[in-house]
């Protein structure tokens, strides 16, 4: 069984009050390591050692944190396989997946960080022979950095690389249902060089940790990855204090097929956009809209893309889909299916074929359904599982209406070789992340965020960096004003 501490200010040290949670492998339903359970005791040792090591690491030059930020990219490159091992374990993802996806872009935000620093410039104006103006930015001292289970290290590195690079310290708090990569990392830092103090990781419960990071009155700056709800209540209790904000929260995302499009490639991208990771990603395609004389032969293709798709143990290389991340997961996502009042085109229940190391995993197949109403739960609200609905449109104007249909609005995929059409939907579609005839092709210098409920502020490109600081207009007046 292992043990996961928190670490702050550069060593592990369990939780104050001892308290433990325990960690579960959703694949085989095990128990294989426990974490300390933080409490607002804990939260505030970090906040304290974050703040005791600001004055020093944002006096610190480019060139010192860019060359942490780059040793520590290297290292978690050279800790690849460990990392990945563990981030499938701890949440049921597809070993491939991890290794080849997850951990190196956690290496990536630190060297795509590091390069942002070193490429930073800011504005300088002169208003008269004898008067300079520039923009002088300063880190805004600690950072809470929040983060959810599905892309565990992925979306925490995505926070913690920005922050440091600006010149923040920063205490993290990992989602306690996927602690296990956080705590390795924490280490790793360590060894990076980052000194003690600039990067802390608390582990607990959102309602214990998280919510004593959100109100500690000695962090100005939260960055929160997470669902609709909790984004909400974290939005409130930081206008009280007028903190500032970024909220990445859920997506309903359209997935949207006209009949001018290359058919075969929609339909496997469709069922790669409905399914990787289990359909938990939150720019995962999960209601996917076909112009209906393309309905039969797209749908057909989809079903064969989906059955394609091996579902199984997570260890093994060839598998595409793992398990979902928890028992209380996967109950949500298995009452969603049931009570949806619609027909189900394929899945719905446990798959065949599993190991018997996964008799007791929490799997499901994946899912599609049709014949729902415009408006039910489970075309209106996040499903974060397996699961996706196909529906016909008309035209354009159909199309349209139906993407821009739920509450939300993260994420949009168009197919279609009309490129009149593309550019009129990308200025009408309620997005902050839309493709063309593509799912999930990121640039980090491009903004990432949501629009409507999926969230408050971008993240990506200096944007990020500049999140965790405040700007001052600085004024210069040189030689004898008279
Ligand atoms: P939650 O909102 O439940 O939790 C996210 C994180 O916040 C966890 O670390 C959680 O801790 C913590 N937390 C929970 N309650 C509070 C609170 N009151 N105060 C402070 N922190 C709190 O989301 P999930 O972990 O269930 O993640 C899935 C959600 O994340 C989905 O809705 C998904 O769409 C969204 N997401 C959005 C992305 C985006 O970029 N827009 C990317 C990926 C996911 P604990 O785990 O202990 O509850």
């Amino acid at each position: 069984m292992m043990d996961l501490l928190h670490w702050i200010d550069g060593a592990f040290v369990p939780a104050t009050n001892g308290g433990w949670l325990p960690v579960t492998e959703p694949a085989t339903g095990q128990t294989f390591a426990r974490c300390a359970a933080g409490t607002a005791s804990d939260i505030d040792r970090a906040v304290q050692a974050a703040r005791s090591a600001f004055p020093t690491w944002s006096q610190t030059t480019t060139a010192e944190r860019v060359s942490i930020l780059e040793r520590f990219a290297a290292l978690i490159d050279d800790h690849c396989d460990e990392l990945a091992t563990l981030e499938s374990q701890d949440g049921g993802k597809p070993i491939a997946r991890a290794r080849s996806v997850e951990i190196p872009r956690v290496a990536e935000n630190f060297r795509f960080f590091a390069s942002a620093l070193r490429h930073e410039h800011n504005d300088a104006f002169t208003s008269g022979p004898n008067v300079l103006h520039w923009t002088h930015r300063r880190p805004r001292g600690v950072a809470g950095c929040i983060s959810p289970w599905n892309l565990p290290l992925y979306l925490l590195s995505w926070k913690v690389a920005p922050a440091l690079a600006a010149g923040c310290t920063v205490v993290a708090k990992p989602s306690e249902v996927t602690p296990a990569t956080a705590t390795r990392f924490a280490e790793l830092s360590g060894e990076a060089g980052f000194p003690p103090g600039v990067l802390n990781i608390v582990h607990g419960l959102g309602s214990e940790a998280g919510s004593a990071l959100v109100r500690h009155p000695d962090v100005p700056t939260i960055s929160f990855t997470g669902g609709t709800t909790t984004g909400r209540d974290i939005a409130v209790s930081c206008a009280k204090q007028f903190k500032r904000t970024s909220l990445e929260l859920g997506g309903k995302n359209p997935f949207v097929v006209f009949a001018d499009a290359d058919v075969d490639r929609a339909a496997s991208e469709a069922a790669r956009a409905a399914f990787s990771n289990s359909g938990q990603i939150c720019l995962c395609g999960s209601r996917i809209l076909v112009e209906s004389s393309v309905l039969p032969e797209f749908q057909e293709k989809l079903l064969a893309a989906t059955a394609a798709m091996r579902v199984g143990d997570p260890a093994e290389e060839t598998t595409h889909i793992g398990s979902l991340v928890s028992e209380s997961h996967y109950l949500k996502v298995k009452q969603a299916i049931e009570a949806a009042p619609g027909t189900v085109l394929c899945g719905g229940g446990r798959p065949n074929g599993l190991p018997d190391r996964c008799r007791e995993g929490w799997f499901l197949e994946p899912t599609i359904l049709t014949n729902l109403p415009e408006s039910c739960a489970l075309e209106d609200e996040e499903v974060f599982g397996p699961v996706a609905s196909v529906r016909a449109f008309s035209d354009e104007s159909e199309a349209l209406r139906l993407a821009n249909a739920t509450p939300y609005g993260l994420a949009a995929s168009v197919w279609t070789k009309d490129l009149d059409r593309a550019h009129r939907l990308v200025q009408r579609v309620e997005a902050g992340v839309i493709w063309i005839n593509a799912w999930m092709v990121r640039d980090l210098r491009t903004p990432f965020g949501g629009a409507k409920q999926s969230g408050l502020g971008r993240e990506g490109g200096i944007e990020s960096v500049h999140f965790f600081q405040e700007p001052a207009g600085v004024t210069l007046r040189l030689g004898d004003p008279s």
